[in-house]
């Protein structure tokens, strides 16, 4: 498939967040671009989303159900390949099926659906499809994190022994939602964010981020769960000890009421023999402790790195790299696979580096892990 894949937008409207960071990233290494959207539920600002894109008129849909059937009536030449789904967590699953059933190849931002049903149902709608789904936890496409997994994968710090994990915000720390905030109304409303706050929203970010670096699942969790802000309807709060599949212990933390906090997540993972450390405030860094050596720091695009976190740096050590290019790398592995589906169809997407549908629903059994954990008395309540 010698040419630039085609990309369609679900979310992204004025006002937006997500949505225009995937527009970015999607088309930053030049090997997509984007074709069409339903960027809004109101058609009238979709309308004005597709001009700000600068889209022709047509492609600019009143509605998702409208933009994939329109889609699929177009020559094999012009219609999307994938779509991006960047709208609010109950507004997921719906279109990802719709996407899937009607041969599109399908992006959903985290949470991958409102649900553990729906994510159920999804994993098998994939199966059922035959096309790809990606699930942007965007963490894991930082250069630095691929360094610390590819280091715990060699067992440079022996087998893994505790796991600390936090993402701190402050964005929540008053009620925001109260004044009409889009992004706050929507997170904290559970017809439209599900049964996590922000376990959902953050949570599910240093869940994924602790697996991807450990390489290990967890499998157990003892959680509390809080709503610090007067008439919230969801937890604004959470903190919980870990027990991962192979027996070690961890500590998770996500809160959007830590005042002046912005989007520091950061993980320690320690091995037998030592350490690693990466704090989204400082990407480019990953801090080695070895029981047996000085404390070294490894850059972003320098040669002795791993040939993953080579792979995923794009300019020379000392230039920044950041939030945009990390979701980029998920976004580049998606697409080897989505050219390499187009002459296999049999491919397996678990040789490729982005999360997938297993991954999501992963990350929607931690949320109903966690809050089920914290209505319950018990010390450890395992994943259903
Ligand atoms: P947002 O409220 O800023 O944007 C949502 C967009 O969806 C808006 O443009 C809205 O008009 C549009 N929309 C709503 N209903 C629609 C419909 N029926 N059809 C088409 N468009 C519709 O929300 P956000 O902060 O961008 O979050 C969107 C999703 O992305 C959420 O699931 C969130 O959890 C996720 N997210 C992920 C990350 C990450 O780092 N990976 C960061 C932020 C948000």
């Amino acid at each position: 498939m010698a040419r630039k894949l085609r990309m369609g937008l679900i979310g992204g409207g004025p006002g937006s967040f997500i949505g225009r960071i995937h527009r970015i990233a999607a088309e930053l290494d030049g090997e997509a671009r984007l074709v069409c959207g339903a960027f809004s539920s109101s058609p009238e600002r979709s309308r004005e989303a597709g001009e700000g894109y600068h889209l022709p008129a047509a492609r600019a849909y009143p509605g998702y159900a409208a933009m994939i059937e329109a889609e699929k009536a177009l020559p094999a030449d012009e219609r999307m390949d994938f779509a991006v789904i960047a709208t609010p967590n109950h507004l997921h699953f719906d279109p990802a099926r719709r996407c899937l059933e009607n041969g599109f190849h399908v992006v959903v931002d985290k949470p991958m659906c409102f649900s553990l049903d729906e994510a159920r149902e999804l994993k098998a709608i994939v199966a059922r499809s035959r096309r790809l789904l990606a699930v942007t936890y965007t963490y894991s496409g930082y250069p630095m994190v691929k360094q610390a997994r590819a280091l715990v994968a060699a067992g440079r710090i022996g087998a893994v022994r505790k796991i600390y994990v936090e993402y701190p915000q402050g964005w929540l720390a008053t009620g925001l939602e109260q004044a009409g905030q889009k992004q706050a109304d929507w997170r904290t409303d559970p017809a439209r964010s599900g049964a996590g706050g922000a376990i959902g929203d953050i949570g599910t970010h240093a869940a994924q981020l602790a697996e991807y670096v450990s390489g290990l699942r967890i499998a157990q969790i003892d959680a509390s769960l809080n709503t610090v802000v007067a008439g919230r309807r969801l937890d604004d709060d959470a903190a919980m000890l870990l027990r991962f599949e192979n027996g070690a212990s961890g500590v998770l933390f996500a809160t959007q009421v830590a005042a002046g906090e912005e989007n520091n997540i950061r993980i320690r993972v320690y091995g037998e023999r030592g350490g690693v450390e990466w704090q989204q405030a400082d990407a480019n860094s990953l801090v080695l402790r070895m029981i047996d050596a000085p404390v070294q720091v490894l850059r972003t695009g320098s040669g002795y790195l791993d040939p993953i976190a080579a792979a995923n740096a794009r300019t020379p050590p000392g230039h920044p790299e950041g939030y945009l290019e990390a979701f980029a790398n998920i976004y580049a592995a998606f697409y080897q696979a989505l050219r390499d589906h187009e002459r296999d169809p049999g491919i397996d997407v678990r040789d490729y580096d982005f999360p997938n549908v297993d991954d999501g629903l992963h990350g929607m059994a931690f949320v109903d892990t966690v809050v089920r954990s914290a209505q319950s008395d018990r010390k450890w309540t395992p994943f259903a």
